[in-house]
């Protein structure tokens, strides 16, 4: 008698949320996603860190879906909505080698850790197919247990964010109160699973904490700085981001929420955060410009999903060709 085989998306723990449901059997979990992977875009993208993006562009790879679903999120057509198509690991193999073929530095990986396990084959395929570029992972941090030993199988680079370290407010953004228990766990994993190493200038392995500073919320700031100065500064790199951009109808969404959710961050917010840095000696990493008028809100139904140069469309969910 033949045996079942078991597929890694049953009793799915893939990440803090360990919702325990059998994906491959048709149930959903609160990533809403299935056993398939799904992907929105993917392309040559400019708008990295400098030492992500190089000479050649990111080769980034967007996928469809997300573990956390923040209500303000800027990509919520595809984290929360699910826009994208559904593809093979062989051709997500093709993908990251089109990517290459177009010049990327690297492979990065956008918000993919509900896919875990059929990113990696991917990858392993590509690999074997001739794939010799550095992966990168960027993800939100609420990576589940074992997932960051799973992942230094095949990644060089980490990028996750560290939204905030306070339980309260994570579940009111996000629903969920073990985010800084999870995020704390997985970034100090993921800085000794890599230490920093650069080629040039380019980096070929390591750890970037990324922090977006939201309206409002200078102490979540405050408390997130202070924390990576503790135990990660001299480890990895820190990259402060002021691009919170408010969506049409977040005053309904965010009612009763702390937060300034219907503004951008401000210019007296940006020096505050400067003056954190300062106060707690974290001098290596990068700093996003000072907010500005300009929206850097992609549009994922369309091929060209970014504003300006920022980035080249090589594959798009309405058609193998991007145009
Ligand atoms: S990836 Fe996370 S949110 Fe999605 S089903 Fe698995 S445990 Fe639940």
């Amino acid at each position: 008698m033949n045996e079942k085989k078991s597929s890694p998306y049953s009793l799915c723990s893939l990440c803090g949320r360990s919702c325990g449901i059998d994906r491959s059997g048709g149930e959903r979990g609160f990533c809403g996603m299935g056993p398939e992977l799904r992907i929105a875009w993917a392309g040559i993208h400019r708008g990295e860190e400098p030492v992500i993006c190089g000479a050649g562009g990111s080769g980034a790879v967007f996928f469809s879906g997300c573990t956390l679903q923040c209500f303000f999120c800027q990509n919520r057509q595809i984290s929360r909505d699910g826009m994208g198509r559904e593809v093979s690991i062989p051709d997500f193999a093709d993908i990251c080698l089109s990517l290459r073929d177009r010049g990327a530095e690297n492979i990065n990986l956008v918000t993919g850790g509900h896919f875990l396990p059929s990113i990696a084959r991917g990858i392993a395929l590509a690999r074997r197919r001739g794939l010799g570029l550095p992966v990168v992972w960027n993800s939100s941090g609420y990576d589940g247990p074992g997932a960051v030993e799973a992942l230094a199988d095949f990644v060089d680079v980490f990028v996750p964010d560290l939204k905030t370290l306070d339980g309260a407010l994570a579940s009111a953004l996000f629903g969920a109160p073990d985010y800084p228990g999870t995020v704390r766990n997985a970034l100090t994993r993921m800085a000794a699973a890599r230490p920093l190493s650069f080629s040039g200038d380019s980096l070929r392995s390591g750890l970037i904490v990324r922090h977006l500073v939201l309206p409002g919320l200078m102490d979540n700031t405050r408390e997130v700085l202070a924390w990576f100065s503790e135990n990660l500064k001299d480890r990895a790199l820190i990259s402060v981001m002021f691009q919170y951009t408010p969506m049409e109808g977040i005053e309904n969404a965010a009612a009763g929420l702390p937060g300034s959710w219907s503004r951008r961050v401000s210019r007296a917010e940006y020096h505050e955060t400067l003056r954190l840095l300062d106060l707690f000696h974290i001098q290596e990493g990068f700093i996003q410009e000072p907010p500005g008028l300009e929206s850097l809100t992609p549009d994922f139904s369309r091929a060209a999903s970014f504003p300006g140069n920022l980035a080249e469309p090589v594959w798009f969910h309405r058609g193998t060709a991007a145009s």
